[in-house]
């Protein structure tokens, strides 16, 4: 559903007043109403664009504390549930609240999403767990404390070759406990590393707008492999770490990206 702006059924107003101004019959200066029709339109561009900006100041910018392992956030930020090319990987996990992120990673993650859409609107994702909304311990992981750590689940294909969501659900812990086996297949489905390395070629470019760092990402090793051949994937090995070491948890049906951003000293 959409809701209106202000500014935006104020310009809606402005335009409704002025097809009033226009109806036959009625008697008008047809200069003044040119005059009149411009002078709205610029003050609803001018007032459009004071209330975004109004809009954008009122969400404050998050503060994060600590790190990765030990912290917490103040403002953290929600990401939305879905997009045009992605969803979280669940409604229910959302509702808990588990999909906090810090701000500035709330606008690399959602630019990553709108500049694949524009390069391959076709390819879809899904996103995992993030963080609370105040930080701190997040079971089952041992990092998600800070607003900077993102589970994003791998895109897949399914037997037909079409990008579809991968199939997250209470059944299997909203996806993290999908096996995939080491040549990345899962049931009918299949890991898109095209995909994935667009992704994450799409965070790179994002994060660097944004002034932000990607601390590493950690995928299964096995996996690694498979994702360094696609198209982009040798420019991704240099551009970006990834884990060199086995993770504590098989990161096969997601990967995880660390970013950083300055924070406070947790006090
Ligand atoms: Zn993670």
């Amino acid at each position: 559903m959409k809701t209106r702006s202000p500014a935006s059924r104020f310009l809606k107003q402005a335009l409704d007043s002025d097809r009033a101004t226009r109806l036959p019959g009625r008697v008008n200066d047809v200069g003044l109403s040119e005059k009149n029709k411009i002078k709205k339109i610029i003050l609803s561009i001018l007032l459009v664009g004071i209330v975004n900006n109004a809009t954008a100041a009122e969400r404050t910018a998050s503060i994060c504390y600590g790190n990765t392992e030990k912290g917490r956030i103040e403002n953290a930020w929600q990401l939305p549930t879905n997009g045009s090319n992605f969803s979280a990987y669940s409604r229910f996990e959302v509702a808990l609240g588990r999909n906090y992120v810090h701000s500035a990673i709330y606008a690399v993650v959602l630019d990553a999403y709108k500049d694949i859409q524009q390069n391959a609107p076709q390819k879809k994702y899904v996103y995992g767990d993030t963080g609370w909304k105040s930080g701190g311990s997040f079971r089952p992981h041992k990092t998600h404390q800070n607003g900077l750590s993102v589970d994003f689940f791998v895109p897949v294909v399914d037997k037909t070759g079409k990008s579809v969501p991968l199939p997250t659900a209470p059944f299997n812990k909203f996806g993290y406990t999908i096996e995939f086996t080491s040549d990345g297949r899962y049931q009918n489905y299949k890991i898109d590393f095209d995909a994935m390395a667009k992704h994450l070629a799409a965070l790179k470019k994002a994060a660097d707008q944004h002034g932000v760092k990607i601390w590493r990402v950690i995928f299964d090793n096995d996996l690694q492999k498979l994702l360094f051949q696609s198209s982009k994937g040798k420019e991704l090995q240099a551009q970006l770490t990834f884990s060199k070491k086995k993770p504590w948890i098989r990161h096969d049906e997601h990967y995880h990206v660390d970013f950083i951003v300055p924070c406070k000293d947790d006090r």
